[in-house]
């Protein structure tokens, strides 16, 4: 059940029709294409794909249509999938420890840009990476505040170890460059500020200039019914700081959104198995399936339920304690969902928004986890 080959116009359309058990994922192909076009437009410097967010080939054909030239991959499975699906494209490698048969693996598939936040990574570079027209990026962190989940606690060199680093790289002959990642869905353009301005004393202090700047990916999509992420705010705080901070020797720029660029052309549609005591709702899709970040970085509240017949539910909206289909009493939704008082058993709950860190994390636990697949001209109800 649910995957088909036909373009259905929206959600509503495909489930009123198929009336699927298993959750479904919708696709709208328009929506990432213009999302992308948008960071085209308006990001003052190269935009690349961080393809860890949503490695679906049909994200990637579309984002390349679209005229995405760059992607940020993490895995010799994602450089794979980049050399095969847009093979003129320019790969990071921006996971910033590799075994050595990674490190291998990339140089052979003519990887030429790199990140690294430690002496010893940089040191494996060094030894196994020919140089010549190859960079590196530096990445470094700040205690910054803005992100729903805070990446500088596994990656990142301070600012001390960063200086040293770019030094090295410099001195091995790599084209020198720095990175930051200020942590997903970050909504403060802020974020980027400070971090750029850092970004710009490593460089002074280093005494390097700095050939580009990747300024990470972090960019929000539209999670939260009242806030539609400025997505031109953030990059209007890129380019100023970039500029104000770096003087003469501003270097290019480079973003690598994943979440920004394709959480909006998705949506999730699960469906109610139970509901008990106008309190509790059991869905067919959980944090084990592909409501998984919810456990992380909260829930999206960009919810709407239809009945089986795809009419919207227009009851009194209140706060219901959602639970997903495994066994294990952690499958639960954090917080209260607000859902209507009229939701019943065969309805649909459909989630906006959810094309980022979904099908990725999706696990088979229990053996749930199986997910349709759709794809639509709209996303809207
Ligand atoms: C995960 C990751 C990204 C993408 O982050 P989003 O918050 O999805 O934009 C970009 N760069 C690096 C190095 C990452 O690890």
């Amino acid at each position: 059940m649910g995957l088909s080959k036909t373009i259905w116009t929206n959600p509503t359309e495909f489930l009123r029709n198929q009336q699927p058990e298993n959750p479904v994922l919708f696709f709208a192909p328009q929506a990432v294409q213009a999302t992308a076009r948008r960071f085209l437009d308006g990001f003052p410097g190269l935009v690349t794909y961080a393809v860890k967010s949503n490695p679906g080939e049909e994200v990637v054909e579309n984002l390349v249509a679209a005229g995405i030239r760059g992607f940020d991959c993490a895995s010799a499975f994602e450089i794979d999938l980049i050399r095969r699906l847009a093979p003129e494209a320019a790969i990071h490698y921006h996971n910033p420890v590799r075994s050595r048969a990674e490190i291998t693996y990339a140089v052979q598939r003519n990887v030429k840009s790199w990140s690294v936040d430690s002496a010893s990574e940089l040191a494996k570079l060094i030894e196994m990476v020919p140089a010549a027209g190859c960079e590196i990026s530096v990445r470094f962190k700040l205690p910054v505040g803005g992100a729903a989940y805070n990446f500088g606690a596994k990656f990142g060199a301070t600012e001390e170890v960063a200086v040293e680093l770019l030094k090295t790289v410099a001195a091995a002959g790599f084209v020198p460059s720095i990175t930051f990642h200020p942590g997903t869905q970050c909504t403060d353009p802020e974020a980027w500020g400070s971090y750029i301005r850092e970004a710009a004393v490593i460089a002074r202090k280093a005494g390097v200039k700095i050939a580009r700047l990747n300024v990470g990916g972090g960019f929000p999509n539209h999670r939260s019914l009242g806030i539609m992420p400025d997505l031109e705010a953030i990059f209007t705080t890129i380019n100023r700081v970039a500029s104000e901070s770096f003087g003469a020797d501003r270097p290019a720029l480079v973003c690598e959104p994943g979440r920004g660029l394709c959480g909006d052309a998705f949506a999730v549609a699960a469906r109610v198995k139970g509901y008990r005591d106008g309190v509790h709702v059991f869905l067919n899709d959980g944090i084990y399936g592909s409501l998984f970040e919810f456990s992380q970085i909260g829930i999206i509240d960009r919810i709407e339920v239809l009945d089986s017949q795809g009419h919207k539910r227009t009851g009194a909206v209140h706060g219901k304690i959602v639970f997903g289909p495994t066994c294990d009493s952690v499958d639960r939704l954090p917080g209260d969902v607000p859902l209507p008082d009229d939701i019943a058993e065969g309805d649909f709950v459909v989630f906006q928004g959810m094309g980022a860190y979904s099908t990725v994390t999706n696990s088979r636990f229990n053996g749930f986890g199986d997910l349709g697949r759709c794809t639509v001209l709209s996303l809207k109800l």
